[in-house]
């Protein structure tokens, strides 16, 4: 089996990357999409986000064989209301969800009886919005499939052919260790991020403009970290609460170690693991999840 007819709920960075992908790499496939904000709508349909932008979330399912919701995570389940009485026979519906046990807990509860097959592209920039998307975004980035127990294997292997064909690698998962998995890699991050960014903003006895002037010093690298959307991450930490917290714990033991290694003038103890953190880098550059140069090669389209 495969997909031929996409229904896109949500049409910001995600949802317009995932239509203009599937336009770009799966040509004979129709996409229609809603979104919530007329405005997006509007934007939508003059960059051309889906063939078909429809004034109700009802109208973008009515005839779709796979729906895919690009709502933030907190949105996932009245996104999922809005559609669950519309929805045709035999259709998979599916997410791009940062999180994935919370949004699969609330997509079963609202769409009792329809076929679920949660799913995770790892792949993103800072920037939200329907101005954001492009289709080369899911390019040899890993897209993380959560089906839950009871899923048909053949739509698992469709939504992955789906996704392969948008240009993701895909892996499949257990929602749980996605969740513990992408707080290490992804969640917590972000916190430390948003974390030293405010801190340094806080600052006194250090001006802003100092701040800014010197930030090639590391700092930059958080600050478009820090840049990302607040709505989505205020919704993704509430979501996997458990498993951020649970990292959030470890790190905090690391970094008294580290602390205590600064205090004491333990050189050896700062130097080893400086040298192991780097040989992931490297790790990091060689599997081509990014890029040795200086702008790590992100230059437009990633910030
Ligand atoms: P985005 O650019 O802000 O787009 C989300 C869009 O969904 C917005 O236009 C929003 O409208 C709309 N929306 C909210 N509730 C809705 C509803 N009930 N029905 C229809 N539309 C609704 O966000 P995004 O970055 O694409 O993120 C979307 C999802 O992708 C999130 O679940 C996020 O966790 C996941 N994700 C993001 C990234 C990333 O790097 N950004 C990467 C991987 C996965 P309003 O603005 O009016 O609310």
């Amino acid at each position: 089996m495969s997909f031929e007819r996409i229904a896109i709920i949500g049409l910001g960075l995600l949802g317009g990357s995932v239509g203009l992908a599937v336009q770009e790499f799966l040509p004979g496939a129709h996409t229609t999409g809603f979104d919530a904000d007329p405005a997006t709508r509007a934007r939508a349909a003059a960059r051309g986000l889906v063939a078909q932008v429809c004034e109700s979330a009802a109208d973008a399912v009515r005839n779709a064989d796979l729906v895919v919701l690009c709502v933030p995570v907190g949105a996932m389940e009245s996104a999922a209301q809005e559609i669950a009485t519309h929805l045709p026979a035999g259709v998979v519906v599916s997410d791009v969800g940062s999180s994935k046990q919370s949004v699969a807990d609330a997509l079963i509860k609202a769409l009792p009886g329809v076929a679920i097959i949660p799913a995770h592209p790892v792949a993103g920039t800072e920037r939200s919005g329907p101005d954001a998307g492009f289709a080369s975004l899911f390019r040899q980035r890993w897209c993380i499939i959560t089906p839950p127990d009871r899923a048909d294997p053949a739509q698992v292997a469709a939504l992955s052919a789906f996704w392969e064909a948008l240009g993701a690698k895909v892996e499949i998962m257990d929602a749980r260790h996605h969740d513990m998995v992408l707080a290490v890699t992804s969640h917590l991050p972000h916190l430390i991020a948003y974390t030293i960014v405010g801190t340094a903003s806080d600052l006194e006895g250090v001006t802003e403009g100092e701040v800014i002037k010197y930030s090639a010093g590391g700092f930059r690298d958080f600050t478009r970290i820090a840049a990302s959307d607040p709505t989505m991450w205020r919704d993704v930490f509430i979501a996997n609460k458990d498993a951020v917290l649970n990292m959030l714990q470890r790190f905090t033991e690391d970094l008294t170690a580290l602390q205590r290694a600064i205090r004491v003038g333990d050189g050896d103890q700062l130097f080893e693991h400086f040298e192991r953190t780097r040989a992931i880098r490297r790790s990091i550059i060689e599997e081509g999840q990014d890029d040795a140069r200086p702008d790590f090669g992100r230059g437009d389209h990633s910030g």
